[in-house]
């Protein structure tokens, strides 16, 4: 482990810029402000260090195990402990409280049964995190693939659930648009329940929204984080 090689370092800084040039247009055409954060799942924790130099607020992670390793390794190698790291996985119940002990934001919560976890391991480190219901965009947009989220309909109930933890601040929504599905339809899907969610919690304003292939029309839809990993790291390594 080490810095990052020059080449790679010119890589990340190019794509980035270009990234965000892009994230910066499509913002100012819809008129407001638009978060990147940058998905660093399977590529080493030096290319986090080296984004954060470049100014990258938000990085986020999908496997519990890698998560926690990669923010330790972060943090030990001297990174700046103001980024904020996002758990955007499937969260399975024993991992929750492990998540909520390392993560400022959960952006995948989707079912009340990881509340009670979520807030104990917040509880128990001390510290107060974003989270983010996650809505399944499958059933209304069509698409053949289900990608994690709760019904629309049971998205109020969830972030009713999600308000009342001391531990626990409900930030806003996620989505991903389902494989074969038009986006745009996605996102104005989840756009209706954020403004249903908006309307019991005025504060809750995030909708993350977007990935490499579909961020025009997720911030059209009115996303106001997107989730870039190909874009700004390059092809991910496989699974190993
Ligand atoms: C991997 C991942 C992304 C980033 O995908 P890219 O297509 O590489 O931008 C975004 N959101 C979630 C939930 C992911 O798991």
């Amino acid at each position: 482990m080490g810095p990052v090689s020059v080449a790679r370092h010119d890589e990340l800084a190019e794509r980035l810029a270009q990234a965000r040039e892009r994230v910066a247009q499509l913002a100012s055409a819809s008129g407001h402000g638009v978060t990147i954060v940058a998905v660093t799942k399977r590529f080493p924790v030096d290319d986090v260090l080296a984004l954060r130099e470049m100014g990258v607020t938000d990085v986020a992670e999908n496997r519990q195990q890698e998560f926690v390793a990669k923010r330790a390794d972060y943090l030990s190698h001297g990174g700046d402990p103001g980024l904020r790291w996002h758990f955007i996985g499937q969260l399975q119940s024993n991992k929750a409280k492990s998540v909520a002990a390392h993560a400022d934001s959960v952006d995948t919560v989707d079912r009340l049964s990881l509340v009670a976890p979520l807030n104990r391991g917040a509880a128990a480190a001390g510290r107060t995190i974003d989270c983010l219901v996650q809505v399944s965009l499958a059933d209304d947009a069509g698409g053949q693939e289900h990608r994690g989220g709760c019904p629309p309909a049971q998205a109020l109930a969830l972030a009713r659930e999600i308000a009342g933890e001391t531990h626990l601040n409900l930030a806003g929504v996620m989505g991903m648009a389902p494989l074969g599905a038009d986006p745009f339809a996605a996102y104005e899907i989840l756009a209706r329940t954020a403004t249903e969610v908006r309307g019991e919690f005025p504060e809750a304003t995030t909708i993350s929204a977007g990935m490499s292939g579909d961020v025009a029309a997720a911030i059209a839809a009115g996303a106001t984080h997107v989730r870039l990993g190909t874009a700004i790291l390059g092809p991910r390594p496989s699974l190993g």
